[in-house]
Parts: C-alpha cells; structure tokens; sequence
C-alpha cells in the first residue's frame, strides 16, 4: 500500500469495477470519491446477479471462428441462449456486424492474447483487496467443471481449449466416471468435461461489491447516491460533474465505470463506442436439493451453476433488446428446466430470478485507459461477460496510470478510439 498523499479521484459507477478501482486508488493515497445512483437498488447493476466465476484462464471471445453456424441454431430456438428481439434488430445491426468480423482467428488469437493479460491475474489481484476487506471467505478456488454430453465435446471445443491452455494452468480432459468423482450430483447424460482446478468462483458477486464499498467508506472514503447527469468542462478537461438531483460536484481526476451505461457520460466528452447490453438471466435456488462443491458449466447449453451463499445460481443467456425494455423472465425459467437435466435432483420449488446488463464492446474487450481527449478522464467500462474477472488487474492498472507509473498491461488493445 503506498501511503503517499495525492489529488482527488472521482469514480462514476459503483458495479464491481468502480469499486475495486475505488478501493484501489484509495491505497494509493488518493481522496476518492464513488459516485453511484443505486441507492438501494442493488439489482440493477449487472455486478449484482452474475453467475460469479473467477477464471484466469477465460482468454476466449463471445465471437470465434465458425460460430455464425451456432448463432443461426440459437435464433430458432425462441427459448435458446441467444434471442434477439425482433423489433431491437434495426438498433443492433450494426453492432452484429462488427461483432461477426472479430471472429477470424487471427482477431480471435490477438484478442485471446490481451484477455489473456487482464484475467490471468485475476486472484493475484484481488488479494491484497480482500484480505484487507475480510472478505477471502467469498472466494473459492476449487476449480471449475464443463460438462459436455457427446464424447466428441472436447475436440470440438479444442480451439477454445488451446487458447485457454496459453494462461499456462493445468486443464483435465475427464470421462465419465472421473466427473462422477468430481460432482456426484451430475447427470450421467454428461460423458466428457475439461477441469480446470486453477479457476475458481465468489460465492456472493454482490455481497463482494457491497463488502468492498463498505470497506472503502471505513477507511474514509466518500460514496454517494447521486445519479451523473453531465459535465461542467473548462479549457483543460471536466472540471465538474452535474446529478440528477441538482448537485454540482468539483472534480480533479475522474474515472468512469458505468457499465452498460457508460456510452451517456462519454459522449458529451468527445467519446463514443459500440457498447451493447448482453442481457443475463439468473434464478437462484434457496433449497436446490443438490450440493454441488464447485462452479459448473453446461458447454452445450451455455449454462452456468454455482453453488452460492444463498443457494445454487444457474444463469446463462444472451439476450439482445437494450437497455430499456422489459425483463422476459421465462428466460430465466428455462433455465430452471436445463439445470433439472444437469443435476437430476435439483429442486426447483423455491426460486428468486434476475436480468442484467452486460456491457459489451464487439471484440469482448474492455475500454480502460486515460481518455485521448482529457487528460484528467480515466475509462474502465464494457467488460462484457467477464467483468468479475477483469475487475481487479482493472483496477489495479488504473491505480498505475493515474499515480503516473506506467501500466503492468500493455493498454493498447483496450483503447477508447480502437473503433
Ligand atoms: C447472467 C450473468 C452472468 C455473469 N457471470 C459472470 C461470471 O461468472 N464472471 C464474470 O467475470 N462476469 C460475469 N458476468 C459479467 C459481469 O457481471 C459484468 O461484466 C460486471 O458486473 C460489469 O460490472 P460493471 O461495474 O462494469 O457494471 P455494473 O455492475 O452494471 O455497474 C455499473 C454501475 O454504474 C451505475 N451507473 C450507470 N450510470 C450512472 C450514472 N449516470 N450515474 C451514477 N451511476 C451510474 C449503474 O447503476 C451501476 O450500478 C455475468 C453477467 C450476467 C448478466
């Protein structure tokens, strides 16, 4: 931790990475400030309901070769992991076509490569956070188990295999009954899965940001309830920041994490990026019946399970509609009957159910770096499926840059203007 004193900080957003970033330039000695409008609404931040895998080696794009095949089997399925609603198709075009030309190997490969660098350090990162947080019992790292039900599954997943054996960490190819060993409770439907002991998850995604913002106030840190609704910005750059609520706020130094959201507080400062909500659904099941020790993924039906705190989460979708229409909670019911075929003693009387905003770039990279434009401006938005992951080395190297060190990550990759 580096004591020294240093210039105000205002973060905008208090998801995961605004608070991890917040926590970090407070160890940096900076006075922080975290701005974020959900006063006891927790749930419409995305970093509320994820699915909390913590995986180092999750090196691999939503976009990879050959996928237009899947994309086109997923859109008949009107209860499939993808589903666009029709009358939103105009909007997200040409975000879809941008999204469809990152998914050459060579774009798969180079973006592999910069994923790669954020989320291999993933716990490393977190550590000194959550040690001085108490917070170490959220984290499990007892590996994770994707399942598949033809024995063919692995090798037809082996690009993704190999991308993810670059992070260097020791990945299983199992059989039958090795999976049994690992997860009593899986159907026997499932015959083959890829191990990876290294990777790990948080047993409560929001307990974790409440427990980081909570410690970032014990230690002096200002939050507030305030919804950002523009700028105030002088010759070198915003000098303030104006809320919903009529508060004019000074800012030195600002960061913005805003998620989802992040395009609104961009734009009037000269920035814009294709930023699309990837909507999540969740159910979490108080009395699931089933105990299952470690986080496991149905590679063929997109699903994720995790043992939680408060039960057993199965999320997964992806659905396109933006960021004001209606949650489709039947999407997050079928999630219920692919979990009953994962784990055939699951109980599925008692459930709370949920839908998120993902912030998602095209190339499944996020934006962190200084603003081109304002030197004062830092961005760390649009971590996509992974924000749980990146949050930490975001956090960290935001901590870099701002106290004028150079960045432990090569930032290229993840710069605002690369569209
Ligand atoms: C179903 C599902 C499963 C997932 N599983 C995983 C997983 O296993 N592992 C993983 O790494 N990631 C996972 N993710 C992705 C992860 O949850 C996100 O990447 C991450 O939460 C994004 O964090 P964030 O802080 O950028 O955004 P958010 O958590 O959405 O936070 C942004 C905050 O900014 C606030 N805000 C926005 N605009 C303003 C404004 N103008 N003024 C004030 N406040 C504002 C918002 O209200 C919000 O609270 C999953 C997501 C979903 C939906």
């Amino acid at each position: 931790m580096n004591g020294a004193k240093r210039g105000g900080v205002t973060v905008i957003g208090g998801g995961i990475i605004g608070t991890v970033c917040a926590n970090y330039l407070q160890r940096e000695g900076h006075t922080v400030t975290l701005i974020d409008r959900n006063g006891g609404d927790p749930d419409e931040m995305c970093s509320f309901g994820n699915t909390g895998g913590v995986s180092p080696a999750s090196v691999v794009p939503i976009a990879t070769p050959g996928m237009i095949k899947d994309v086109v089997k997923w859109l008949m399925d009107p209860l499939g992991p993808l589903h666009i609603r029709w009358s939103y198709l105009p909007a997200c075009l040409p975000w879809l076509i941008r999204f469809l030309r990152q998914s050459s190997p060579e774009r798969v490969r180079a973006i592999s490569k910069a994923l790669a660098s954020l989320n291999r350090e993933t716990f490393e990162a977190y550590d000194p956070l959550l040690k001085e947080a108490g917070l170490q019992h959220l984290f499990k790292r007892t590996g994770q188990l994707f399942v598949y039900r033809s024995e063919d599954g692995p090798e037809h997943d082996r690009f993704a295999i190999d991308l993810k054996r670059q992070v260097g960490l020791p990945i299983e190819i199992l059989g039958a009954e090795e999976i049994r060993e690992i997860e009593p409770a899986i159907s026997p439907e499932f015959r083959k899965a890829h191990f990876i002991p290294g990777h790990g998850h948080c047993t409560n995604p929001y307990g974790l940001v409440k427990g980081l913002a909570d410690h970032f106030v014990r230690r002096g840190g200002t939050l507030l309830r305030e919804t950002v609704t523009g700028w105030d910005i002088g010759p070198e750059g915003p000098r303030g920041l104006r809320t919903a609520s009529g508060r004019s706020i000074e800012v030195d130094k600002v960061v913005i994490a805003a998620g989802a959201w992040s395009n609104a507080l961009i734009e009037p400062l000269g920035h814009r990026v294709p930023l699309e909500s990837h909507r999540g659904y969740h159910v979490t099941l108080s009395d699931p019946g089933v105990a299952p020790r470690i986080m496991t993924l149905s590679a063929d039906d997109k699903i994720a399970l995790t043992p939680m705190d408060m039960g057993l989460r199965l999320a997964g979708n992806v659905e396109l509609a933006g960021l004001d229409a209606a949650p489709n909670f039947e999407r997050a019911r079928k999630l219920l009957r692919i979990g009953e075929r994962v784990f055939p003693g699951l109980k599925t009387a008692k459930f709370t159910e949920w839908m998120g905003h993902r912030p998602c770039l095209p190339d499944s990279l996020p934006v962190i770096g200084r603003s081109p434009k304002h030197a004062n401006v830092f961005l760390a938005f649009g971590h996509g499926h992974q924000g749980l992951i990146g949050a930490s080395k975001t956090g960290q190297v935001l901590a870099e840059i701002i106290a004028g060190r150079p960045a432990s990550i090569d930032l290229r990759p993840f710069r605002v203007d690369r569209f």
